[in-house]
């Protein structure tokens, strides 16, 4: 079809201008072919979703991993707490870590690292304010974020489409809610800062987040 059109356009042009304009245009064309093939066989994935070209336009490329996920926080990959064993930092904090804990500002924006449903958004007890994302046997849980909720439970979601955002270290007048800290300021579940904690359950059963990673 291209190349119907292509000897089609050079045909006129020959017509019109002679055979060095004609060369000229044909060129043109073929350079022009050649970069809009480029750039649809590699950018494609990346284009796919309208909150994926908003971080684009932030300058921020979301990598899909080879398990299908993308990070859950762009721009923050340090992780001050690793799943598995551990020394409570907190009173109240497990010593077996079932997630892993990145740390990054309050406000930061959390996104969905595949498609699903919501299916939890409360707060709960040492995960404080938590968000619950579940597809095939999957659920990623998201805690400490900002109640000022962007999503609703029932709400089928789209990877890279942002969820929540990393949530303040206190929090006030949530009942139940009996994690403090040395100053017995309310905190926003057993946290020592802003950060992000990520479980994965896969059949109910906590895996380290960054087997998937
Ligand atoms: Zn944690």
């Amino acid at each position: 079809m291209f190349f119907l059109i292509f000897k089609l356009f050079y045909v006129i042009t020959l017509f019109i201008g002679g055979d060095i304009i004609s060369n000229i245009f044909t060129k043109f064309f073929f350079i022009l072919f050649i970069l809009v093939l480029f750039v649809s066989i590699f950018f494609t994935p990346i284009i796919k979703g309208e909150n994926i070209s908003d971080f684009l336009e932030n300058g921020e490329i979301l990598y899909v991993n080879p398990n299908g996920f993308v990070w859950p926080i762009p721009g923050y990959t340090r992780i001050s707490s690793p799943f598995g064993k551990r020394n409570s930092p907190t009173a109240g904090a497990s010593s077996y870590h079932y997630g892993c804990d990145i740390p990054a500002p309050q406000g930061t924006k959390l996104i969905a690292i595949a498609d699903g449903e919501i299916t939890f958004l409360n707060f709960l007890g040492a995960g404080g304010y938590t968000l619950t994302l579940s597809f095939e046997n999957y659920k990623v849980s998201y805690c400490h974020i900002d109640p000022n909720f962007l999503v609703s439970v029932g709400d089928f979601v789209k990877q890279g489409q942002v969820i929540a955002l990393v949530g303040p270290k206190y929090v006030y007048g949530v009942p139940g809610n009996f994690y403090k800290d040395e100053n017995g300021n309310p905190t926003n579940g057993a946290t020592t800062g802003s950060h992000l904690h990520i479980g994965f359950r896969i059949n109910n059963q906590y895996q380290n987040p960054m087997n998937f990673f």
